[in-house]
């Protein structure tokens, strides 16, 4: 008797544990079912480890970017346009996790977890996805790189739509370099990586639109006081240094001239805490979506830093990182009355039966916000920074506003250029955000990619 008790037990103990993993199989199949069955080692959908049979990718105008066509992926004609949208479609085989082939597979593939691949079968392939992007506006964009890393955005801040991303380096899937190459290769570093999604850079002067804001909203008088800069500031616990001596500035002529002297000592004034408030109301700290894709959260973190080190936090110096898609989100909320819209990719799915399955525009993501006030404040002055300083002739008939920034990154290399702005055109509501690493100046580097990009989507005018 003894002896069959002890077996009963033993076998509920089994039963027990075979149905734990039962549950816990089944958990794992809802949670992992679309990666499972779309891994590039299902046969159904993918050849030799690469996805075949998949619906079709198309920008805006329906520029075709990615399609299958008997068991192969074709991309775009042009060799320009597969490199600027490498990124945002993603290649073959799955590297880039951000791109839309990974991002959006089990509706590119059609696979569901109700009905498996079911539509797949039936249809021979799954939804297509139409995106908001100009494949000419990124082919400009990767053209103006010219070669160099980086990265440029521009999306309408009226609507969020985004019609440009690139990132640099990239390569051509058509074409695509050895596994070694793209692993060692210094032209090829981090080049799986988004960097408008999933880079941090430093921001340099760029970064004084939000010590800027900071200002307005903490320091009653800031627009009529007046600051000496004499090329430097120097402070008990060390010295910040200015790109020239400006001599003496008010606040309009300190952000046109981007005045270190003058803002780290607004920084200074303002104090650690409350810049610090400003950054986390502007949502650094924060991961953003972008669709099913999220952003690098951007940092800031002043705590026990000293005075020149607040002094540089000011300036978009010290340990401060800003991710290019939360940037661009600043610009679009200076130029929107305050609020920043978050962007979005997918314009549409269709599955093959040619209904719409999901529209962008009706998913409206959390953005940035400021007050109207700053916004329309911090919108003039960056509208002087180009009517009296970087020139309008170099934005012809854009109406544009900007900062630029030239962010100093380890010694003995080149700063990044950085512009970050937006026109004031109500036809033409687009902000735009550029990183050349390694660039050089913002002013003579960064600005000229952005004027191209720009004309691109100003009907190429
Ligand atoms: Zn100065």
């Amino acid at each position: 008797m003894k002896n069959i008790a002890k077996r009963a037990g033993v076998l509920y103990a089994l039963a027990a544990a075979f149905i734990v993993g039962l549950v816990i199989l089944t958990a794992q199949f809802a949670v992992n079912g679309g990666a499972w069955s779309s891994n590039r080692f299902n046969r159904h959908i993918y050849t030799r480890g690469q996805i075949a049979s998949a619906g079709a990718i198309t920008d805006r105008n329906g520029e075709v970017l990615a399609k299958s066509d008997g068991g192969k992926r074709l991309y775009h004609e042009s060799r320009a346009v597969r490199k600027a949208t490498l990124h945002a479609v993603g290649d073959t085989e799955g590297f880039i996790s951000t791109g839309i082939q990974s991002a959006y597979r089990q509706e590119l593939t059609g696979y569901s977890f109700l009905n498996g691949i079911y539509t797949l079968k039936k249809y021979g392939r799954g939804s297509d996805i139409r995106l908001t992007l100009d494949a000419n506006a990124c082919a400009a964009a990767y053209n103006a790189l010219d070669g160099r890393k980086g990265t440029v955005g521009v999306y309408n801040y009226k609507t969020g739509e985004l019609l440009c991303m690139v990132s640099a380096p990239s390569y051509d899937v058509n074409n695509k370099p050895s596994a070694m190459a793209l692993a060692s290769q210094e032209k090829y570093e981090g080049v799986y990586l988004n960097r408008f999604l999933s880079g941090l850079y430093t921001p340099g002067s760029t970064f004084k639109v939000v010590t800027a804001a900071a200002a307005l909203e903490n320091i009653g008088d800031i627009t009529t006081r007046s600051f000496v800069c004499d090329g430097k500031l120097e402070l008990p616990s060390g010295t910040i240094i200015c790109s020239a001596v400006h001599g003496k500035l008010n606040f309009e002529k300190a952000f046109n001239r981007s005045c270190n002297s003058a803002f780290a000592q607004i920084a200074v004034e303002l104090g650690s805490q409350r810049l610090t408030q400003e950054t986390v109301s502007l949502g650094f700290g924060e991961s953003f979506s972008v669709g099913a894709l999220a952003t690098a959260k951007s940092r800031f973190n002043v705590s026990g830093a000293d005075e020149a080190q607040l002094g540089w936090a000011g300036v978009g110096q010290h340990t401060t990182l800003v991710n290019p898609c939360h940037m661009l989100m600043i610009a679009g909320a200076v130029a929107n009355g305050g609020e920043g819209l978050a962007p979005y990719l997918v314009d549409t799915i269709t599955n093959p039966s040619g209904i719409v399955t999901y529209k962008g525009s009706l998913f409206k993501e959390k953005g940035v916000s400021m007050p109207a006030e700053t916004a329309s404040r911090l919108s003039g002055l960056m509208r002087s920074n180009v009517e009296n300083y970087y020139s309008d002739s170099r934005f012809p008939g854009l109406r544009m506003c900007g900062k630029t920034g030239t962010a100093e990154v380890e010694k003995g290399k080149q700063p990044h250029a950085w512009f970050l702005g937006f026109s004031q055109r109500d036809d033409l509501p687009l902000a735009i955000v550029v990183v050349v690493e390694n660039g050089g100046s913002g002013n003579s580097e960064a600005i000229p990619v952005a004027a191209r990009v720009m004309k691109a989507l100003d009907g190429g005018r």
